[in-house]
């Protein structure tokens, strides 16, 4: 350690945006809690396993971001990297299987060993939602308008610069057909992709489609897509979320190379993405994990679900906070600081802000309540402690009144 500062990829959090901060994820519970999602937590750790074998050994997070370690007893552990396999772990090992369909919110800290820049931090914060027990397409609907309706509560579609993508990866079998399609188009052209492009190919080919390399884009371009390959009941699932989408009136524009970076997805996948908060867009991502808890060793239940980025919605949206300027008490006589004491922590007890300001002359005790944004002022000299009254005094206007403590609170209340 040679500098005394927070470790890279990671922040401290204070004033207008720990305000911001707090806004969103109260929103966010607020709205999911309308919609009947309630809160879960689970730990900020898990074994390994649990984002190993779900998440997909292709995946970026577990090839190079996972925070994993050895704890004291020897045991593989790794700081979650994201929600969703947490909660599918939760969801086996409290053995709900039987309360489907379960609808969960969440709120935490992620961790990923990242490259650090605008929107992308090595410890984020994520807010989201699992529909688990979920076969219909109306779990998508209910999932992707709540989401819907937090974005555009946080006013993120005030400006036009918010958008819905959507794509379908399908079922197993029409994934299954696209993905020799991909092979067949890529594999003569596998010397043009990166090097993380040419692992996929074998591995998870699907993948390419998801790469931010410039050149694999371009070989994106023409590949083929997945449409072409769905079986009919993956094209109904898909259609019957596209028209009920347009039936509410959510703006949606279709991205057939939408692939989502984690191996659980399957059917509909979907991103918002902000135009105005630079190269790391998508604000809130998501999507059908119908063999996620299988893959976990669950019985085969399938869920839906999103998570959103703290940080990037705290890019995206102008909220300003407010804060609630306090009462300043100030203590002139002699010994009249612990009946200031007292009364300051009535106040408190009232709900009214207050702070005392016991040092310097009047006129610099009344530059510091003014800086503390203080309207009132409740001034305790020798003739007030005397008579156990207090002097108040409206700043703006100047007046001051002698009063006695329940009239100073009651007209300080409001
Ligand atoms: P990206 O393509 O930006 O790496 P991702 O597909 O890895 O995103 P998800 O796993 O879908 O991201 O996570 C959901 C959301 O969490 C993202 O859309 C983003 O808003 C946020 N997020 C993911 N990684 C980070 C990060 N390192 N820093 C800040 N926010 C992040
Ligand atoms: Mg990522």
């Amino acid at each position: 350690m040679s500098k005394l500062q927070s470790p890279r990829g990671t922040h401290d959090l204070f004033a207008e945006d720990q305000q911001k901060f707090d806004h969103i994820n109260a929103l966010a519970k607020k709205i999911s809690q309308d919609f009947g999602f309630s809160q879960v937590s689970t730990p900020i750790f898990e074994f390994s396993g649990v984002f190993q074998k779900t998440l997909g050994d292709t995946s970026d997070i577990v090839s190079k971001e996972m925070y994993e370690f050895k704890d004291r007893g020897g045991e593989s552990l790794t700081l979650r990297p994201e929600g969703t396999a947490g909660i599918a772990r939760a969801f086996i090992s409290n053995g709900l299987t039987r309360n489907i369909p379960l609808k969960w919110f969440y709120a935490g800290p992620m961790f990923r060993y990242e490259r650090p820049q605008k929107g992308r931090t090595r410890q984020f914060h994520q807010i989201g939602v699992e529909l688990i027990g979920a076969k219909d397409y109306k779990s998508d609907i209910d999932v992707i308008t709540l989401s819907y309706h937090f974005l555009k509560e946080l006013g993120l579609y005030d400006k036009g610069n918010t958008v819905l993508e959507l794509n379908s990866i399908g079922d197993n079998e029409s994934r299954q057909n696209f993905r020799k399609k991909l092979v067949d188009y890529f594999t003569p052209l596998k010397t043009e992709l990166s090097e993380d492009s040419k692992t996929r190919l074998d591995v998870n080919p699907l993948r390419i489609l998801d790469s931010k390399d410039p050149g694999d884009q371009k070989l994106i371009e023409a590949a083929p897509t997945l449409a072409e390959s769905m079986n009919d009941e993956s094209k109904h699932f898909y259609d019957n979320i596209k028209n009920t989408l347009q039936s509410l009136n959510i703006p949606f524009e279709e991205n057939s190379n939408l692939v989502r970076g984690l191996d659980y997805y399957s059917h509909c996948v979907f991103e918002y993405k902000n135009s105005d908060i630079g190269a790391q867009s998508t604000i809130l991502a998501g999507g059908r994990y119908d063999h996620l808890i299988k893959m976990m060793g669950g019985p085969e239940i399938p869920g839906v679900g999103w998570a959103a980025g703290v940080e990037r919605l705290m890019l995206s949206s102008d909220f300003q906070g407010e804060t609630k300027p306090p009462v300043a008490i100030i203590t002139i006589a002699e010994n009249s600081e612990p009946v200031g004491i007292q009364l300051c922590y009535k106040l408190r007890e009232q709900k009214v802000q207050a702070e005392i300001i016991d040092s310097g002359n009047m006129s610099k005790r009344f530059k510091k309540a003014d800086k503390l944004g203080a309207k009132y002022a409740v001034i305790i000299g020798d003739d007030e402690l005397k008579s156990n009254n207090y002097c108040l005094k409206d700043l703006s206007k100047g007046e001051q009144e002698t009063i006695d403590i329940t009239s100073l609170i009651s007209k300080l209340k409001f």
